[in-house]
């Protein structure tokens, strides 16, 4: 029996909780969030269709006991950026709800695996593993799981292809710093900087500038029109959350704590990953050309910077 506890029934929050009955994930799902009215609302309009997914009603309170025994931690809870804000002006905000829920959380699910979804997540990926003081392979990210798949939606419209035909992975911070993958992508096997098949376009460079600006532009376009994003990340947070449980491992760009993957330490960021049962293992060590790699490093370096200024 799973039981999955999201803290925080906000946007994000409510539509992973969504996602996951339609996809069948988890046996028990709870919200938990500080603001009753919000909670009790979300959880009623959830119980109204699952006679349409044959789940177990969702439960929700604004008393953090509900969490007791949960397997799976998803918080999402703190606050959203509005048109304008990166995802870094939430550090000292989100920081300081993360230092207030912790404790809670941590002792009513001991056991539990801590998934990150609030933003700057990676930021807030390492308070959280430095303040739990969990195992590294307990407390991680969703990172750049959104930004990938963005990133191979865009490059499939552009190629006329089908999205899970095209494996590409944005790497780094979840956020202004992040690395496209272009030398290692591939539609079907063959190598994207190979691709011309006659019918199916090619790439061009500019093509290339503009796929990455509107990865990157994307949250902001998105909240400049609705207010926030919350389809794709809850879906994104659903497969996140079916690697958990299922005995088929994915490989997924989470955000984890790294120590000398590719030379980078003490820092949480995304490079792909296998997700499991017991959490995530080891980064993968998937082909980087050198401006990726200093990329990469240069953005270790930008969410450091984040993380020191909090005082950690
Ligand atoms: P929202 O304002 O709709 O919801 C946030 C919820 O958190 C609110 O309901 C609020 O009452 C609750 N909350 C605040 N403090 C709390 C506490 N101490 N305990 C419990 N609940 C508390 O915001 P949203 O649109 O759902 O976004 C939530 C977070 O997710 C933001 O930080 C946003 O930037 C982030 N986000 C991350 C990704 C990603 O890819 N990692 C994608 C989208 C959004």
């Amino acid at each position: 029996m799973s039981k999955i506890a999201i803290i925080g029934a906000g946007s994000v929050g409510a539509t992973i909780a969504y996602a996951c009955l339609v996809r069948g994930v988890g046996d028990r799902i709870v919200l938990y969030d500080v603001n009753k009215t919000k909670v009790d609302a979300e959880v009623l309009d959830l119980n109204h269709g699952i006679q349409f997914t044959g789940s177990h009603p969702v439960e929700g309170s604004d008393d953090v006991g509900i969490c007791i025994g949960a397997n799976i931690i998803v918080i999402t809870a703190g606050a959203k950026q509005k048109p304008g804000q990166s995802r870094m002006d939430l550090a000292g905000a989100n920081a300081e709800i993360c230092k207030s829920m912790l404790p809670l959380l941590l002792k009513a699910a001991p056991d539990a695996i801590f998934l990150l979804v609030t933003n700057p997540v990676d930021v807030i990926t390492y308070i959280t593993q430095k303040l739990t003081g969990l195992p590294t392979n307990r407390v991680f990210g969703s990172g750049t799981v959104l930004d990938s798949s963005r990133f191979r939606f865009l490059i499939a419209q552009r190629l006329k292809v089908a999205v899970r035909n095209v494996h590409a992975y944005i790497v780094g911070e979840h956020g202004d710093s992040e690395i496209p993958l272009w030398s290692s992508a591939t539609v079907g096997t063959v190598p994207l900087h190979e691709w011309a098949v006659p019918g199916h376009g090619k790439l061009s460079v500019r093509d290339r500038v503009e796929i990455f600006q509107n990865v990157k532009g994307a949250a902001l376009q998105i909240i400049q029109g609705k207010g926030a994003t919350n389809y794709a990340i809850g879906l994104a947070t659903a497969e996140i959350l079916e690697a958990l449980l299922s005995e088929s491992p994915r490989i997924l760009p989470v955000s984890s704590l790294l120590s000398g993957h590719r030379d980078i330490s003490d820092v949480c960021l995304s490079v792909p990953c296998i997700v499991n049962r017991a959490g995530i293992e080891q980064p993968l060590a998937i082909p980087m050309n050198e401006n990726e790699i200093a990329g990469l490093r240069n953005s270790a370096d930008t969410i450091r910077e984040a993380i020191r200024q909090l005082g950690f």
